[in-house]
């Protein structure tokens, strides 16, 4: 269960679009905008999930890396939808590590050997805002949670279908439905900040 601020929730969701224009200056750290209006994208994580324009918007801070194999972005849809399942998540230890908090730390990278099995991961509380890493995470475990989401959106619009039409018989073309694979027009995902004015 992850919980969110809902007070900060109502003071985010006054925002205008130029104030949201002004939390995107040529320094800002995108981690940091994300973990401020983390309140708001929870709370419309359906909106972002269904809307493959919004699902597949890339963030510079998640991803999964593996060496020898390689790695992958996760989009912003993927990521709300591994935490919505439980996955890249684990208990939060406090912000001192004595203190407990009843939130939930979500993983927004994760990264290291599936051979050696060493791995990293970061990520952050959304309850006390701790900042948490992680040296000794389960490397083949994110892997195999990040494959119960789409990263990337061929996946996501490709998908068979039957329609009617014609197939091909001794006495010629004869009408009858058929399986075909529709693959959509590839989406062309919208950047944070247009999202978070879709949202707001
Ligand atoms: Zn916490």
């Amino acid at each position: 269960m992850i919980i969110v601020n809902l007070d900060e929730y109502k003071v985010l969701k006054k925002y205008d679009s130029k104030e949201i224009s002004r939390e995107f200056t040529d320094t800002a750290n995108i981690f940091s905008v994300f973990k401020k209006f983390f309140p708001v994208i929870w709370e419309e994580k359906e909106k972002i999930i269904n809307t493959p324009n919004m699902y597949y918007t890339h963030l510079p801070f998640a991803f999964i890396s593996m060496a020898y194999i390689g790695g992958d972005s996760i989009p912003l849809g993927a990521l709300l939808s591994l935490w919505q399942l439980g996955l890249f998540t684990r208990p939060c230890p406090g912000p001192d590590k004595q203190q407990e908090c009843e939130g939930q730390i979500l993983v927004t990278k994760a990264g290291g050997s599936p051979l050696s099995g060493t791995c990293r991961s970061y990520g952050f509380c959304p309850v006390c805002g701790t900042e948490s890493r992680l040296e000794n995470s389960n490397m083949r475990k994110y892997r195999i949670e990040s494959k119960k989401v789409n990263l990337r959106s061929s996946n996501y619009y490709r998908r068979k279908k039957t329609i009617k039409g014609y197939k091909f018989s001794w006495k010629g073309l004869t009408p009858g439905l058929k399986n075909i694979v529709e693959v959509k027009q590839h989406v062309k995902p919208l950047s944070f900040k247009q999202v978070l004015k879709n949202i707001i």
